[in-house]
């Protein structure tokens, strides 16, 4: 299948402004951390919602509010990829499945006012298959479903590398085939790492550290699908929602 260069698509198309909805803090870093560089570059318009504060993931700094330390790790890396708009919410981390009504109209809202042209969230396996991922991702594709004129989405979509460091992740049968890739230079790979690196907390080891630089340091790409919005998807909720 042919992959379209995504910068060229966003180079060429009316994208002023871009939305991405992610369930914690890291994941915009880890997911589309060249995106938002790229865009910035573009003068597109960058807004981010996480609705979680993470407060349920590693804190290797063994105390302090979790949640806290984790607001400030988010703003930081955000800063380092040029975001523009920050909206945190404080809703359950590794609860949003049962807890979906309480903030889906709110996102829904949310939506409406930054009215973007593009939106982008992970696709149906969630890549980690973190049932926060999925469900948001089920959530946004339900959403823009429901809005008049809706905006583009486009899924960050698991690569060989994620779907092999994941391969326990049995919702990779849903995972979509990227239509677009994002190729970026080396400059962008070191801010990427460095926006992953603000969330300290989450560095849970020194071989953790390494192994991200493993990933990302001659990588320098994402791959992303742009959705069909009469589609309809298959997902599957497939991990306990216990610890990350
Ligand atoms: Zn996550």
């Amino acid at each position: 299948m042919n992959i379209a260069d995504l910068q060229e698509t966003l180079k060429r198309s009316s994208v002023k402004k871009l939305l991405a909805i992610f369930p914690h803090p890291d994941d915009e870093s880890f997911c589309v951390g060249g995106l938002f560089q790229l865009a910035q570059k573009n003068n597109i318009f960058v807004s981010l919602i996480t609705l979680t504060k993470g407060e349920r993931g590693i804190n290797s700094f063994g105390s302090g509010n979790l949640g806290k330390i984790r607001e400030k790790e988010l703003k930081k890396a955000s800063k380092i990829l040029g975001v523009d708009e920050v909206v945190l919410w404080n809703y359950p981390d590794v609860n949003l499945k049962n807890t979906q009504k309480k903030w889906s109209t709110k996102l829904k809202k949310e939506i409406m006012r930054i009215n973007p042209d593009l939106v982008i969230t992970f696709d149906h396996s969630g890549i980690t298959g973190h049932p926060d991922h999925i469900v948001v991702s089920t959530e946004v594709l339900r959403i823009l479903k429901d809005i008049k004129n809706p905006p583009l989405l486009f899924w960050r979509v698991p690569d060989d590398q994620e779907k092999n460091y994941f391969k326990k992740n049995s919702a990779l049968k849903f995972a979509s085939q990227p239509t677009h890739v994002l190729n970026f230079g080396f400059r962008e790979t070191l801010e990427k790492l460095r926006s992953i690196y603000a969330h300290e907390s989450q560095m849970k080891s020194f071989a953790f550290r390494i192994q991200i630089l493993e990933w990302f340091l001659f990588d320098h790409k994402e791959l992303y699908c742009k959705v069909d919005l009469n589609k309809k998807f298959d997902y599957q909720f497939v991990l306990v929602e216990t610890k990350k």
